[in-house]
């Protein structure tokens, strides 16, 4: 067992029938011997987004919990879409969740054996040439309330039928002329029985198999098949594929191939959030956001740059189990096992993001002095290190207020606070601008206050956070909300748009942050806490000299919510 099962093992969901049935094949020997094999199969025609990592969790973690394996299988049979960039991606965003796969697949690896089994099928006589139009198979197809009716093609010979197909592979027609059709029913309840086309003519150039082929297998006449083929014991799929697994069976049956099983389960949907690759690959060629890893996109590119870890988004997803009906999660469950690793594992710094300066004017000119700080406090082997204190610090602008509200208990003048791990201050007078603005407090230090402790037992309501104005380093921030106003994204008025219900203000950029000067050593996705203002991490874009940072979340700011509820 890997790490990650093992971890996983250990977050017991309540509820996920896919960990019982495999259990129950185990135990029943329902595949003798065989280890249990599942695949992830990743269409790539764009980056994989947090939805996929839910599949990923199941499909790897629970073959590993049971010593079965898994597969990357790259589902590319439909070659005007995809791309090499988005097989890449996809690898590495697998690897990044924390798993390995067995073997590395392909659909187009099987596309001669597919062509072998579409042969075997003609040959069978279930299969045949279609010459009608896309348009007139749909006619044909007929509604869920009435049955359809079969081609005139429908019979043609065995020889016919194989000579037509031939020629189609041959490149003889062009595309959309014919296709190569199951002869199943056309009565059939279920729709997909109505004799589903199998093979299309393309003549599209394929990432990997170049101008080999110019017709292309069907998803459900490739997929089941490559299972097969992988010896797939428990093929897991998302509930929309329910209505196909009588015809997943049907090829497997009728071709007498290893009999791979399809399970089916229900997909992740998050409030604020659009989970289709399709719309987000429309919003990067939009330009509405910078990228496929741009930070406020559910990608997993997207979600690591804004600094979101692997080990929460498992937590996550075990948290979430595996359902037969199709639900909503709360984007703030996902946000709460972020805040919990991140809480738990982020070294602490001390950054202003607003700044005011305070200058301490009983601290004497030209002194200087170390601080000890605990590096985080919720994990005492993370050690402590030394912050630079001096006369002049910056301080939030929130944190003073020269006309206290009800009930705020920073800095104000006469008011006494302590400046975390450093002194007790008390705010004497302000320097305002033309304007009226302040921009300057002056203080007073107890000198015997010093590490942040009460000299005398009297007590300051507020401790705040601080940087040395003269060792502080400066940096951009990247302030991120929600890229949906709307808990679902898809509520939108007839004629609308699902991008209407776009966030216009998702990104808040600062540019006069100060930091502490221990961070000019962070390296791109280093995940800090910045006391009592968030989670950050450093951004791709970051160059020596030039700091950004991106947040992650916010800390529940306790302070919005007292001043929501006096109604200020
Ligand atoms: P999209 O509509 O975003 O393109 P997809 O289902 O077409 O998604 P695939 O690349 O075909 O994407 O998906 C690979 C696997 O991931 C499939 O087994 C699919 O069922 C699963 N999957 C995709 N989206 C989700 C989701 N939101 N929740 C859980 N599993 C998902
Ligand atoms: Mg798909």
């Amino acid at each position: 067992m890997t790490e990650t099962a093992q971890e996983n093992a250990g977050v017991r969901t309540v509820n996920n029938f896919l960990r019982e049935q495999i259990a129950e094949d185990v135990r029943n020997k329902t595949y003798g011997d065989a280890p249990i094999q599942t695949r992830f199969p990743p269409e790539p025609n764009g980056y994989l987004h947090i939805g996929h990592a839910k599949a990923i969790c199941l499909d790897f973690g629970l073959a590993d919990e049971v010593g079965g394996k898994t597969n990357l299988r790259f589902d590319d049979t439909n070659p005007e879409k995809e791309e090499t960039e988005y097989v890449e991606s996809i690898q590495k965003d697998v690897r990044w969740l924390g798993f390995d796969w067995e073997k590395l697949c392909y659909a187009s690896d099987y596309f001669g054996q597919l062509y072998e089994w579409a042969l075997q099928l003609i040959r069978a006589g279930q299969a045949y040439v279609d010459d009608l139009s896309a348009e007139e198979i749909r006619q044909y197809r007929g509604t869920l309330t009435e049955p359809g009716k079969d081609s005139p093609y429908r019979n043609r010979s065995v020889e016919e039928n194989l000579d037509l197909f031939t020629r189609m592979k041959g490149g003889e027609f062009p595309d959309g002329s014919r296709v190569l059709r199951a002869k199943i029913d056309m009565g059939s309840p279920n729709l997909n029985l109505r004799d589903p086309v199998m093979y299309r003519i393309l003549h599209a150039t394929h990432h990997r198999t170049g101008d080999e082929w110019c017709i292309y297998p069907m998803y459900d006449f490739a997929h089941g098949q490559s299972d097969s083929i992988e010896h797939v014991t428990h093929s897991m799929c998302t509930l929309e594929f329910a209505d196909h697994q009588p015809l997943y069976r049907w090829y497997i049956e009728q071709l007498g191939i290893f009999p791979s099983h399809q399970f089916e389960f229900d997909r992740l949907n998050l409030t604020y959030t659009m989970l289709s690759k399709r719309k987000l690959l429309q919003l990067v060629q939009e330009n509405r956001v910078s990228g496929w890893d741009d930070p406020r996109m559910p990608t997993l590119s997207g979600i690591r740059r804004r600094g979101f870890t692997p080990e929460a988004i498992r937590a996550f997803c075990a948290s979430i189990g595996a359902t037969r009906t199709n639900g909503t999660t709360d984007i703030e469950m996902l946000e709460h096992f972020q805040r919990d690793d991140l809480n738990r594992r982020a070294s602490r710094a001390m950054a202003v993001l607003h700044p005011l300066k305070v200058v301490i004017d009983n601290y004497p000119e030209g002194k200087e002095e170390m601080v000890e700080v605990q590096n985080n406090p919720e994990d005492a082997s993370a050690g402590t290190r030394q912050v630079p204190f001096s006369r002049e610090i910056y301080i939030e602008q929130d944190d003073f207020r020269e006309v206290p509200p009800p009930k705020y208990y920073r800095l104000s003048p006469g008011k006494e606070v302590r400046l975390r791990n450093a002194y007790f201050v008390t705010a004497k007078s302000v320097v305002k601008d033309a304007t009226g603005n302040v921009i300057e407090v002056h203080c007073t230090y107890d000198p015997a206050s010093r590490g942040g402790n009460s000299p005398d037992g009297r007590k300051v309501k507020s401790t705040m956070h601080w940087v040395s104005a003269k060792h502080a380093i400066d940096a951009e921030i990247r302030l991120y909300d929600k890229l949906f106003l709307k808990p679902d994204p898809y509520d939108f008025p007839e004629g609308g748009d699902l991008f209407d219900n776009l966030n216009p203000n998702s990104i808040e950029i600062l540019t006069g942050a100060k930091l502490e000067p221990s961070l000019a050593s962070a390296k791109v996705e280093d995940r800090f806490q910045f006391e009592r203002v968030g989670y950050f991490c450093l951004d791709p874009d970051a160059s020596p000299g030039k700091l950004v940072f991106n947040r992650t979340l916010p800390l529940k700011d306790t302070w919005a919510k007292i001043e929501k509820k006096a109604g200020a």
